[in-house]
């Protein structure tokens, strides 16, 4: 997010008579895990009286690892925050959260008075907050149970740890694609993402069949994504049983699926 063009857009919003309210920064985006300036943008949102808000889905997890938490440094000053816990910390699917610094504004915005959900002073009926008083559904699971036995399993140190070795991973695969003759990276690697093409006259069209050919090998299953409106390859590394080893090896996969592609493209 570009800090000037919020200030003017925000400007030229309330030039047209509307009423902006919110403003959603990204630590961690999904293509290529850029993270916005959230300082600057808190900043900027106190200043003009906004909600500040951070999609953290992954992201917000660096937090665990005292070397990376300087990167979202201003999440802390966050108005609200959406994380996963079932992405980088491994949490069985369904395990995503909203934090809301204002409890309060968090319980009247979804809290109901419908004639079905009457509160009692006694009994069941009773207490104060009850689950379906802060998000929009009223039935749900307990996603709370196993991120709190993740984090007491394994313990914030260890996850965070976790978190560290997929980025030094992800350097490692960075590395190997630039020493490598036929592929090239596409984006920066700031945490676990790595974005890269090979080098070919329809790096869009090759790039989709070697994915494809790594899909059906079953050997990897890196993704595409559109960078510039091009496919380029994508491997988020998230799984904390992966090693130097499986880096290496991908990266052999990767030339063995380049070389089939481009013998089937030619003949
Ligand atoms: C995964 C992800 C989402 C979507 O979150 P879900 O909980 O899977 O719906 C949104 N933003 C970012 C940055 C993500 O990584």
């Amino acid at each position: 997010m570009i800090i000037d063009s919020l200030r003017e857009r925000i400007a030229e919003d309330r030039r047209e008579g509307l009423a902006p309210f919110l403003v959603v920064g990204t630590a961690g985006g999904v293509d290529i895990g850029a993270i916005d300036p959230l300082g600057e943008i808190e900043d900027l949102c106190a200043a003009e009286k906004l909600w500040f808000h951070v999609d953290g889905a992954f992201g917000a997890m660096l937090a665990f690892s005292p070397t990376q938490r300087p990167r979202i440094a201003g999440i802390e000053r966050a108005d609200s925050i959406a994380c996963d816990f079932h992405k980088w910390l491994h949490a069985p699917y369904d395990a995503g959260f909203l934090l809301v610094r204002d409890g309060e504004a968090h319980r009247r915005t979804f809290a109901s008075e419908r004639g079905y959900l009457t509160r009692s002073d006694v009994g069941l009926a009773a207490g104060e907050t009850w689950p379906c008083d802060l998000g929009p559904d009223l039935s749900r699971g307990f996603r709370a149970l196993k991120t709190w036995f993740t984090l007491r399993v394994f313990g914030v140190d260890r996850l965070g740890a976790s978190i560290d070795r997929t980025c030094r991973l992800a350097r490692r695969l960075e590395a190997l694609i630039q020493r490598s003759a036929h592929f090239e990276t596409r984006a920066p690697v700031g945490l676990n993402i790595v974005c890269f093409s090979v080098k070919s006259a329809d790096p869009d069209a090759d790039n989709r069949r070697i994915v494809d050919r790594l899909h059906l090998s079953g050997k990897a299953a890196p993704s595409i994504t559109l960078l510039d409106g091009i496919a380029v390859i994508r491997c988020a590394i998230v799984n904390h049983r992966t090693t130097e080893a499986d880096i290496d090896a991908f990266a052999r996969d990767l030339e063995e699926a380049r070389l089939a592609n481009s013998s089937a493209q030619q003949s």
